[in-house]
């Protein structure tokens, strides 16, 4: 057993937690902004120093690769992303990448020997917060392999060309163009080079605290859908025209999401969660009744026939009338729950056990690039308690202790993976 070192991987923290910080604890790092570029630059800075090898795809991927002693043996690699959501916090996303990086620094201090290359790794773009979509450089590296429902969302020329969303007059491409860090396309995450994905975390939930494990052995991403209600009604003066004639879209989307509480509630399916976060009101004006109202819904469990009998209730809704206007249920983007390679979680299972680390089994239920990874390499996840569940926030916390057990948890598991 392996254990990494808990100085190292606080000093770490500390650093990267300075670019993008703003000012109360946690950070604004947008993907290829200058304080990207200050991350990747010390992911750099710190990997050439213990002798790795870089390299930079088109998209502006970095890998940082320490060589194997067997020859043309393919690679094993943990990766994650450098930038974060607005007002995001220290962890998300960069303690994957810390995590890999003190695993190639402590294969160098202990001189652990490995027969294949072992490569850490940043992904561009995985919030997608400046630049949507979310996970946007593993969808365009992962493409080929993945279904035709989610490769469509993600054709090369229509990410190059996906807008800022504080300018509109910048695109990705840009962005990608500008930022010194446009590699080559031949040195893209492939079958033909990598062996295995590892993707370490933070859980954003509370489930592991909950249950006072330290580390999550993740077996799958849950699947999904994501539809939204529309609702169609009349505008007309607040002032001047009597209640019981009025079609209000707001008031009928009011009505329709208890209903959809109270309905989904009452197939009392374990697990189930599910989430109104969007609205869009039109016109949006307190003097007019609205016309037109429409919300998101997302909702994830890992049964596919569970996600069926919530979408019954869903799509039963344009069979009503809601407050006199008319109800209309549109898709917007769904995916299959994606299992995780049994194998590797088993080595997961085995480090933990192995370095007497409290751990339990675990589904993810938001995205990561890992997902996409799937499709194309044996994969599999590994997730660090979260504090009181917060994630994409300043107050985002992970214990030193609780990341460093993470990182040691991928190192043994890597090891691992290494010998088979
Ligand atoms: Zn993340």
């Amino acid at each position: 057993m392996y254990r990494c070192s808990m100085e190292r991987m606080t000093d770490k923290i500390k650093t990267f937690s300075h670019f993008g910080d703003a000012g109360h604890g946690g950070i604004t790092r947008y993907s290829l902004s200058p304080e990207a570029i200050l991350a990747r630059n010390e992911f750099r800075r710190r990997m050439e120093k213990i002798g790795a090898t870089i390299e930079i795809d088109d998209l502006a991927n970095v890998y940082a690769t320490l060589p194997g002693t067997e020859p043309g043996a393919k690679r094993i690699v943990m990766a994650s992303h450098c930038d974060s959501v607005k007002n995001g916090g220290n962890y998300d996303g960069i303690l994957g990448v810390m995590s890999a990086m003190e695993v190639l620094e402590t294969v160098v201090e202990q001189q652990i020997p490995h027969k294949h290359p072992l490569t850490a790794m940043i992904w561009t773009n995985e919030e997608g917060s400046l630049y949507p979509p979310a996970m946007m450089c593993s969808g365009i590296v992962c493409y080929d392999a993945m279904p035709e429902s989610i490769r469509k969302g993600f054709q090369y020329e229509n990410m190059m060309a996906s807008r800022s969303v504080l300018n509109a007059s910048e695109t990705f491409g840009q962005a990608l163009e500008s930022s010194g860090w446009k590699g080559e396309r031949r040195y893209r995450l492939s079958p033909e080079r990598y062996e295995c994905y590892f993707e370490t975390h933070i859980e954003q939930g509370p489930i592991l605290e909950d249950h006072l494990n330290e580390i999550g052995v993740v077996d799958c991403v849950l699947g999904m859908f994501n539809d939204r209600l529309k609702f169609y009604g009349q505008t007309v003066h607040a002032g001047t025209f009597p209640m019981p004639k009025r079609r209000d879209a707001f008031h009928a989307a009011a009505q329709a999401l208890c209903y959809l509480h109270e309905e989904i509630d009452s197939l009392h399916i374990p697990d189930l969660v599910y989430t109104t976060g969007e609205v869009v009101c039109h016109p949006d004006v307190h003097t007019c009744v609205p016309d037109y109202f429409d919300f998101s819904i997302d909702v994830r469990h890992e049964s596919a026939q569970a996600l069926e009998r919530v979408l019954e209730v869903v799509e039963g809704c344009q069979n009503r009338q809601w407050a006199g206007c008319r109800c209309e249920v549109v898709r917007a983007w769904n995916r299959d729950t994606v299992y995780w390679d049994k194998e590797l979680v088993g080595y997961v299972r085995e480090a933990c056990e192995e370095l007497g680390v409290t751990h339990q089994s675990i589904h993810s239920g938001a995205g990561h690039d890992a997902q996409f990874a799937a499709y194309m390499l044996p994969t599999t996840m590994i997730f660090v308690q979260s504090k009181d569940g917060l994630s994409h926030c300043e107050p985002e916390y992970s214990s030193p202790e609780h990341c460093t057990d993470g990182a040691s948890v991928m190192l043994n598991a890597v090891l691992k993976a290494d010998k088979r």
